[in-house]
């Protein structure tokens, strides 16, 4: 049993202190945001994650798993604090580092014996050694300390598992002992623990999402170019992900990406190339293509129900991604923009995000019922691949629409049964492309 800090309760400290409570440790969990946490001390989530509410009940009813917002109560005989604060876009596409910044000075002041700190925030190539600085400033006595980084790799919507089973647990230092300590915590996930030093761990990090933006961007580009000439972009993804070269992984085409993590990890990455006085043009590419994917689908819709201006178009998802209430860069959040320029009425349903999505879209009429939504409709769109969309009752749907008009912006339902339900039906990458 070890005792850790983890700083920041969001969607990645949240889960890892839930997750390192769980392994058999004792964890204490902290927040700036005194609401959040007064609300996990009474057992309510401050995210919608699969599993999480489970896993944080019982492992606070175990006594392993605790809240504060006090860091000095969360540093009190702690030999681990994980880093987990958010780092979002600044201005120009840098990673704003001033979470991280307050993160380490309040470290800084309150540990009270050798410490490992942690970065699990996406942070960029050169954060550690920034980081060790800013506590080596703001200690008012020396006290031993280590950085490391340690990049999350888990997605939203199945954070628990990821976490639990990763493909491999990445750390990064100059302190051998350290990076080793941390690779103890990480033994019992039985995954391939890489040690490597602190920038190359930073970098491991950046690349991995950059790549992985990069392969549905391709896909994305090439599911217009199938539209134009008449091929079926999901067989295409399907006989290429065959090949292990390339793997079945991140090769469907759509909406393009969105959430947290990929448009603020691919403008950083591309903002570092700059700055080292390269031209990053395979990034710059890989976020234009994504950003045209918005504009794209509602150019579709457009089309087929015969020009936006006073329509009435309904959404169905709304979450960045299915299985979270996530909307950070949420595609939804894009494609509500360009309805309401182009004169539409718009309405949503999200099983989970709603109440997110709410004040981020205020003039988007929200329902309880997806068929509730789709009634009056002129044309309704996929936008979020929740499996509650794949299996409605397609008849009772089109009967509900004022036109059954719907655009699979994720590809999820089948082009000849839609066809023969009755809808008028286009998907992404497998049909006629707008004119
Ligand atoms: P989040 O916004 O959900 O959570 C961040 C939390 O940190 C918030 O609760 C905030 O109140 C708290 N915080 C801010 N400043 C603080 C401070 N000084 N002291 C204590 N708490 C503070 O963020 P997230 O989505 O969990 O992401 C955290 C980091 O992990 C980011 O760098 C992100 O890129 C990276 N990451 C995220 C994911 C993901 O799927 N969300 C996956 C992998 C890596």
């Amino acid at each position: 049993m070890k005792q850790i800090c983890v700083v920041g309760v969001g969607y990645v400290g949240l889960v890892t202190g839930a997750c390192f409570a769980d392994l058999g440790n004792k964890v204490v969990a902290l927040d700036v945001d005194q609401k959040r946490i007064e609300n996990l001390k009474k057992g309510i989530m401050p995210i919608y994650e699969p599993g999480l509410d489970e896993l944080v009940k019982r492992n606070v009813g175990a006594g392993r798993l605790s809240f504060t917002s006090s860091y000095a109560e969360a540093l009190k005989g702690a030999e681990f604090a994980f880093i987990a604060v958010g780092t979002p876009s600044g201005v120009s596409g840098e990673a704003d580092l001033q979470y991280v910044a307050a993160a380490a000075k309040s470290i800084a002041q309150n540990m009270t014996g050798p410490l490992v700190i942690i970065n699990k925030s996406t942070v960029p190539i050169g954060t550690g050694d920034w980081v060790a600085d800013i506590v080596k400033g703001a200690q008012s006595r020396e006290i031993d300390f280590a950085v490391v980084s340690c990049p999350e790799f888990l997605r939203e919507g199945s954070a628990i598992g990821d976490f639990m089973s990763p493909h491999r647990s990445v750390i990064g230092s100059l302190h051998r002992e350290a990076a080793e300590k941390v690779a103890q915590l990480h033994l019992p996930l039985r995954a391939p623990i890489m040690i490597t030093d602190l920038r190359t761990a930073e970098m491991i990090k950046y690349a991995s999402n950059a790549f992985l933006a990069t392969k549905i961007s391709f896909m994305n580009e090439l599911a217009d170019l199938c539209e134009c000439v008449g091929a079926d972009v999901k067989e295409v993804a399907a006989g290429m992900g065959y090949d292990a070269r390339i793997g079945r992984h991140f090769l469907d085409a759509g909406l393009g990406w969105g959430g947290s993590c990929f448009p603020k990890d691919v403008k950083a990455l591309a903002f570092m190339a700059k700055e080292n006085g390269l031209t990053p043009r395979i990034l710059d590419s890989v976020t234009e293509v994504n950003y045209d994917r918005r504009r794209g689908a509602v150019a579709h819709m457009a089309e087929m129900v015969g020009g936006l201006k006073g329509k009435t178009i309904g959404m169905f998802g709304l979450a960045f991604k299915p299985n979270t209430d996530d909307m950070r860069e949420a595609p939804s959040i894009e494609i509500v923009e360009h309805l309401l320029n182009a004169g539409a009425k718009v309405r949503g349903y999200d099983p989970v995000a709603m109440e997110v999505a709410r004040p981020i879209l205020p003039a988007v009429e929200m329902f309880r019922d997806p068929y509730e939504m789709a009634a009056g409709c002129d044309g309704v769109m996929v936008v979020t691949e929740w499996n509650e969309f794949k299996q409605l009752d397609l008849d009772q749907l089109r009967a509900a629409m004022k036109q059954p008009v719907i655009f699979d912006g994720r590809n999820i339902y089948d082009p000849p049964l839609m066809k023969q339900k009755g809808f008028v039906y286009r998907a992404v990458g497998r049909g006629a492309r707008p004119a």
